[in-house]
């Protein structure tokens, strides 16, 4: 544990401290990509309980994803030591469902109310046909509860109760929001209930990141804090202590043109001369540009290795990387397959992730249903999920409960593998582990240790950053995202651009762009044209391979991360 009290604050740079100490009330925080979102949070939430006897308990966190709430949590034990298990630290699903769950009988659900998962959802739709009111009358038959109503449900009580809204405001005094730039109308409704307009509720984003406007979120929100809440304070933060120089400074040239954020500014505080410029390939094809990726993979990891370059520290990091420092970013997942592909023949390991929510994989679903039927096996929770899944597989093609297919051993196998790690953080506890499944992403599953590289959707890749990382499919069409026939308007392009942003900012000391000169998509193969975003980039901040130069020049083959 660190020492709390004089020196809380020393390891944050001058900004990071002012919002850190801010007094209460409410407080934006404007922060750019990498500029310590996550260490400003855990220490303003330490330097309260420290210096201004705030109690632990009083605090609630909201993350956008468990990941991000585990890291918080973890993060705040090194800080606060023991007393940090009473934050309340979780999603917005998880605050709805502690929330339903302290209310269950006010919100006429028995105490052991379950979260509906996928079959149970076809089922209900199929008995209700088109009446959605049918639909939820059935599910409350069953004692179900839908995933929305995790969050509609506590709405409803809150608004109907004013004592409950007191009791709430009494317990959580001091709020945390991370990613505020996209919190949806329901999320937000549920943050104006909790908090009064003077309260002391602590909204932390980057509009420049707001990239689910698909599921309704609105950055709106993030934009009128200081209408909707009195006497706002607000703090930038505009130092980045994540990326190199040249990745930075492209990053912030392919924001430029939609920035959100007034006065956008974002200083490196990695200044290494040495840092090698942005990596641009330009692939004849989708099965070149999975080679480049596989072939700059090996040579990062074995390459280094087998060489035995000097393994010191340069600039603060690592010169040897491992397979778990790279990352592999696209805009949609049809991409993963070549590059998996390719990998596997490369002998790489990978792990892949999209934003897709857990539940809706019927090899997720089917296991949830074992684990649920076979409560009393004993073992640990992995174990568990290995044995449902051997159970599953062993049923020729398990059929679903609603009879509408069956679910194919591979889904069920990558089920298992998918959902391993996560048993393995839930502990022994099983509801833990369900009401994750229920509510969770996949992302959610990813394991920050696993020897393998990681493959994510860009949107899943949100708030997450690896010492290297490939951007591929950066092409017109895909970046921004374009399907046959519709043409994205000015806010959907700003949004994919954003997208775009996210992705850049997510590597620390490389990065590579690929973009391919034919793809196969929406039924044929298509000439591809380098992404629009690329343009707006200094080319003096790229580094091209595989043209008519020899790919790697020799200078900078030894060059150090
Ligand atoms: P994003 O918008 O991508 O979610 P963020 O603002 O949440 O970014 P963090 O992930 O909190 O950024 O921090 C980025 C990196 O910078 C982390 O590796 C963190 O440890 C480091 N960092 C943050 N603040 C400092 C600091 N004052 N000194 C040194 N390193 C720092
Ligand atoms: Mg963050």
């Amino acid at each position: 544990m660190e020492e709390v009290g004089t020196g809380l604050l020393d390891r944050l740079d001058a900004m990071q401290r002012v919002a850190a100490s801010a007094p209460g009330g409410p407080l934006l925080i404007v922060a750019g990509p990498g500029t310590g979102k996550t260490r400003t949070l855990t220490h303003r939430i330490a330097y309260l309980c420290a210096e201004l006897n705030v109690f632990p308990e009083q605090c609630l966190a909201i993350t956008f994803t468990r990941r991000a709430a585990e890291e918080l949590r973890h993060r705040l034990d090194g800080l606060l030591g023991p007393v940090a298990e009473d934050v309340t630290v979780g999603t917005f699903h998880s605050l709805g469902l502690t929330i339903l769950r302290e209310n269950a009988a006010a919100a006429g659900l028995p105490m052991d109310f379950r979260i509906a998962d996928d079959a149970d959802r076809v089922a209900a739709r199929a008995e209700a046909g088109d009446d959605p009111e049918s639909y939820t009358t059935l599910l409350r038959k069953r004692d179900l509860v839908d995933l929305d109503e995790l969050l509609t449900l506590p709405v409803a009580l809150l608004k109907a109760d004013k004592k409950l809204v007191r009791d709430y405001r009494e317990r959580w005094r001091w709020i945390f929001v991370d990613e505020y730039q996209d919190v949806d109308a329901v999320q937000y409704e549920l943050l104006r209930l909790l908090s009064p307009a003077d309260g002391n509720l602590c909204a932390i984003g980057d509009p420049d990141q707001a990239i689910y406007s698909f599921r309704g979120a609105d950055v709106g929100y993030f934009l009128r804090f200081s209408q909707d809440f009195t006497d706002a304070r607000l703090v930038r933060l505009n130092r980045n202590y994540r990326s190199s120089a040249p990745i930075l400074a492209a990053a912030v040239q392919a924001i430029a043109p939609s920035s959100l954020v007034r006065g956008r500014r974002l200083d490196p505080a990695r200044l290494d001369p040495e840092a090698p410029l942005v990596g641009r390939y330009p692939a004849a094809s989708v099965a070149d540009e999975a080679d480049f990726v596989a072939r700059t993979i090996d040579e990062l990891v074995g390459g280094l290795s087998h060489r035995s370059l000097d393994s010191g520290r340069i600039d603060g990091r690592m010169t040897s990387l491992s397979f778990s420092d790279i990352a592999v970013l696209y805009r949609t997942d049809s991409q993963a397959a070549p590059i998996v592909d390719a990998l596997a023949r490369a002998n790489i390991p990978v792990q892949k992730r999209s934003h897709d929510r857990l539940r809706d994989r019927p090899g997720v679903a089917a296991i949830a249903r074992e684990l649920r039927h076979a409560d009393g096996l004993g073992g640990g929770l992995p174990a568990r999920v290995r044995l449902a899944g051997q159970v599953l597989a062993g049923r020729f093609a398990a059929p679903t409960l609603d009879g509408s297919g069956a679910v194919r051993p591979e889904e069920i196998w990558s089920a298992v593998d998918l959902l391993t790690p996560l048993a393995r953080r839930c502990g022994d506890d099983l509801g833990l582990f369900l009401s994750q499944l229920a509510t969770g992403a996949e992302v959610d599953a990813l394991d920050p240790r696993a020897e393998a590289v990681t493959l994510l959707t860009l949107h899943a890749a949100k708030g997450l950053e690896f010492p290297v990382v490939f951007l591929i499919g950066a092409e017109d069409g895909l970046l921004p995202l374009r399907w046959p026939g519709s043409e994205p308007d000015s806010d959907a392009v700003a949004e994919e651009r954003r997208l775009f942003f996210v992705g850049l900012t997510r590597a620390q000391d490389r990065l590579y762009m690929s973009h391919a000169a034919r793809r196969f998509r929406q039924g044929s193969e298509r000439e591809c044209r380098p992404s629009p975003f690329l343009d707006v980039i200094d080319p003096g901040l790229f580094e091209r391979f595989g043209e008519a130069e020899p790919r790697r020049p020799k200078d900078r083959q030894l060059r150090l991360i």
